[in-house]
């Protein structure tokens, strides 16, 4: 669905909403836009493998580093397919996210890609000097560092405060700062570590339910090993025109790689050549059948949808073969 349109129906919704006199928005599900977001659509990262480098690495900061490195590897990456990379001092053309130090109000330059090799784009606080100076106490440094961290990298994924959204409660809207989504995909979340409003501040580092279904939205669920599927498939595709019988197909798979042929009723022969990511999604799986017939699966290994240029459109499904 297009962004747009979704902000135009919620924006709808809303209306109606208050002329009805009706109170919770957010707690009415069925009131709820079908594709919410909570993060600028258009900064989600092309890719998984998000390079990260710091701009400075003063020695005296390594058990801080270690601590956001650990931190986003418990959270933001424990819940996703999302990787953090690198994690060194910043290369002159890093396109990642650069992180630099000071003693200032943490924060990032933007939303998600928009930080892509922007110097700075990150700046997180070891210091606590002169902002927030309860966080320099021993016992809370660390507590502080994580927190901050786990909510500045949501930024970095492309996630805006939660506070920010039209359905969060007026005395909460009073906490708004910083650029906005475009799309919400979850419902308004009180307990998200992107929430001003959070009665726990930045929820305490842990990332709500919804957090993590947001971010699974976006970014996947945590990746399996690809090689999780080796052995040998045998799949059936079936066609929606009637006229158009069931083919099959038998696969060898190892690792990314998908090779094999596919079989019609009649006798007609195939070879099969595709790959595979470590979610088990199918890529470039395309049968040339015969000269106009191309066949092209779209989905999981074990089920999907296919398209025939002969038989049109119809599902296909795989299972394990002894
Ligand atoms: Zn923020």
């Amino acid at each position: 669905m297009m962004a747009p349109l979704a902000v135009t129906r919620c924006a709808a919704l809303l209306v109606l909403v208050v002329f009805n006199a009706v109170i919770a928005f957010a707690q009415n599900p069925s009131l709820q836009c079908p594709d919410q977001l909570v993060g600028l659509k258009s900064t989600i990262w092309k890719t998984i493998e998000i390079p990260v480098c710091w701009e400075t690495m003063e020695p005296n900061y390594g058990t801080e580093r270690q601590w956001v490195r650990q931190v986003i590897g418990e959270t933001w990456e424990k819940n996703s397919s999302v990787r953090f990379t690198g994690w060194g001092a910043c290369p002159s053309n890093s396109r990642g996210i650069r992180i630099g130090i000071g003693d200032i109000n943490p924060h990032t330059k933007g939303l998600g890609s928009q930080l892509a090799g922007s110097a700075n784009g990150m700046v997180l606080n070891f210091v606590f000097q002169r902002w927030s100076p309860n966080c320099a106490e021993p016992n809370r440094k660390e507590y502080c560092i994580k927190n901050i961290a786990v909510h500045e990298f949501g930024h970095a994924l492309g996630f805006a405060h939660e506070q920010n959204r039209a359905d969060s409660p007026d005395w909460c809207q009073a906490e708004k700062q910083g650029t906005s989504g475009d799309v919400y995909i979850t419902p308004f979340d009180m307990q998200s570590v992107m929430n001003y409003c959070n009665p726990k501040w930045g929820g305490d580092g842990n990332l709500s339910a919804l957090d993590v279904k947001g971010l699974q939205a976006w970014y996947g669920k945590p990746s399996q090993p690809a090689n999780r599927y080796d052995g040998r498939w045998k799949g059936t595709m079936t066609y929606s025109d009637p006229g158009c019988v069931a083919d099959s197909i038998e696969v060898n798979i190892s690792g990314s790689n998908i090779s094999g042929t596919m079989a019609t009723p009649d006798g007609r022969r195939a070879s099969v050549q595709a790959g595979m990511d470590e979610a088990g999604q199918l890529k470039g799986f395309q049968v040339r059948l015969t000269p106009k017939d191309l066949i092209t699966l779209r989905g999981n290994l074990t089920e999907g949808t296919l398209n025939s240029t002969d038989c049109g459109c119809g599902s296909y499904n795989f299972r394990r073969t002894p």
